[in-house]
């Protein structure tokens, strides 16, 4: 199916008001093979969550690319329950580094992995705190400033920094 052709299928499933189907989900999927992750390359939410738009009652709603990963090929998410990652990308879909817990769970692993430090600094630099390990990691992958700053949630500036690079 050429592109103009899977624009015209979209919007005819979006007037009938049918889900988006596992492919469109996959366009937006690129896998990376040295970690295995799927990183996101659709629109994100500002925490660094893919976002993904689903239909519900006849209306958009965008919902974690992560979470919408995980009904896909795994089936209902139960009440309650958050879908968090084994690995230390949240723009990761891949449903074999996801699992599903409680946000305390949650909490325990981001300690664990050392995501968060103690709550008495400022909330931003925190947040950079915590991603300068991601950045890191992600740079040496081989990935570039622009995305790592889409997967980070964090400034490409403030990206560059971490590595000591000026833009
Ligand atoms: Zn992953």
């Amino acid at each position: 199916m050429d592109r103009s052709q899977s624009a015209r299928e979209a919007w005819k499933r979006r007037r009938a008001g049918i889900l988006p189907s596992i492919d469109d989900f996959m366009a937006k999927v690129e896998k990376h093979s040295a970690t295995g992750c799927w990183m996101w390359k659709g629109s994100f939410f500002s925490r660094g969550y893919g976002s993904f738009n689903i239909i519900e009652d006849g209306r958009y709603k965008a919902i974690k690319a992560n979470r919408q990963s995980w009904i896909y090929f795994r089936g209902p998410i139960p009440d309650g329950l958050f879908v968090l990652h084994k690995c230390d990308n949240k723009a990761c879909v891949n449903p074999d580094h996801l699992y599903v817990g409680t946000h305390r769970q949650n909490m325990d692993d981001a300690i664990e992995r050392k995501q968060m430090v103690s709550g008495t600094r400022h909330a931003h630099f925190v947040r950079i705190e915590g991603a300068v390990d991601r950045v890191r990691d992600l740079f040496a992958q081989g990935f570039n400033f622009t995305e790592i700053a889409r997967w980070t949630g964090l400034g490409k500036t403030t990206c560059g920094r971490v590595m000591g690079r000026r833009f």
